[in-house]
């Protein structure tokens, strides 16, 4: 299979969309009229973000979800992707596996594949995603303010969790791991809920490197602080369970992969955050407040600071 067959049976679908998809040297896009670009790129390096032997199709799942969980937290619609792609060896049974699960999840997001590369190299798998969204209604990561509520979408840490028991750090039950591991093999980006936020969040970021680590990055961008309080924090029935254990505290705060969006609003839009939580499948949980200052503190139940050993996943630390 030459690199033009390969293109064409496993990343060439129409683009109605485009005035240009792909087969040319680059595609061509006109941007709905008042809309600006919102553009992200995020790569998955085999061995670093999945080991080698997963499973295919969930992993162009993943690879288009953890781009659309980007434009998620700006608050943009969907519209392109390009897929720059470098693999040891062409292996038609895992491209075909592959682009199945991504095509699968661009088609429900109704994002268009309108480029890319394919190069022989190891595994890596880089995603460019286009989105749309009026410019004063971007939610960027700078807007939070001193009495603002802090909300999270979905539950804390079962990714991460089941990554701890991947690598053997916990001891999950088949009921327990089967119930965690779809948020780290398939997350669910939560696209219309940054898309119903617009014009509502005063701040808003997704979490893909753990709850503290992500939300620092509000606080640094507002130049506030926070205030947490962790009986609010939203964790699942598998995940109550080790609540009380060190392993536990870290996965919900600071578990990498949740791809749930963390965002501050006006305490006066409460009640608006409420209705847009009515949705079913929805869940959206008040967490704090962000206060003046530096930092963020999280108190248990009796008003104590707790501490953890490690705020976030780093790539160079
Ligand atoms: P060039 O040599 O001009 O960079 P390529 O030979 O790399 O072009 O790619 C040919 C066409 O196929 C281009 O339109 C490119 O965007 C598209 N393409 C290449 N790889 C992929 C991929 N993995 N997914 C989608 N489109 C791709
Ligand atoms: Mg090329």
């Amino acid at each position: 299979m030459s690199e033009f067959d390969l293109i064409r049976r496993h990343f060439t679908r129409p683009t109605p969309g485009a005035l240009l998809g792909v087969g040319d040297d680059a595609a061509l896009l006109r941007v709905s009229e008042g809309q600006v670009l919102a553009v992200s790129s995020d790569m998955l390096v085999c061995g670093t973000h999945f080991f080698a032997d997963a499973d295919p199709r969930m992993l162009g799942h993943k690879t288009l979800a953890v781009n659309l969980s980007d434009l998620a937290a700006m608050g943009a619609t969907p519209r392109w992707a390009t897929l720059a792609i470098s693999m040891p060896a062409a292996d038609d049974v895992w491209l075909a596996e592959f682009s199945a699960g991504f095509f699968a999840l661009a088609e429900a997001h109704g994002v268009e594949l309108v480029g890319g590369d394919t190069t022989r190299g190891p595994l890596n798998l880089c995603v460019t995603i286009f989105g749309e969204v009026a410019a004063d209604q971007a939610l960027r990561r700078s807007g939070a303010q001193p009495g603002d509520e802090i909300w999270v979408s979905g539950c804390l840490g079962d990714a991460a969790l089941a990554l701890a028991h991947l690598q053997g750090r916990v001891i999950l039950t088949e009921d327990e791991f089967a119930a965690c591991s779809p948020s780290l093999h398939q997350p669910k980006p939560r696209v219309a809920l940054g898309m119903a936020l617009r014009g509502l969040a005063s701040s808003a970021i997704d979490i893909s490197d753990g709850l503290l680590a992500d939300l620092d990055h509000i606080l640094g961008a507002s130049g506030v602080g926070a205030e947490l309080d962790f009986s609010s924090l939203p964790a699942s029935a598998t995940m109550r369970r080790f609540l009380e254990r060190p392993v536990g505290v870290q996965c919900v705060l600071a578990g990498g992969d949740d791809y749930e969006l963390c965002f501050t609003v006006a305490p006066a839009l409460h009640d608006d955050v409420l209705r847009i939580g009515e949705q079913p499948g929805r869940l959206l949980s008040c967490i704090g407040h962000i206060v003046a200052g530096r930092g963020c503190i999280v108190r248990d139940e009796a008003g104590r600071p707790i501490t953890l050993q490690n705020d976030g996943y780093d790539h160079f630390r």
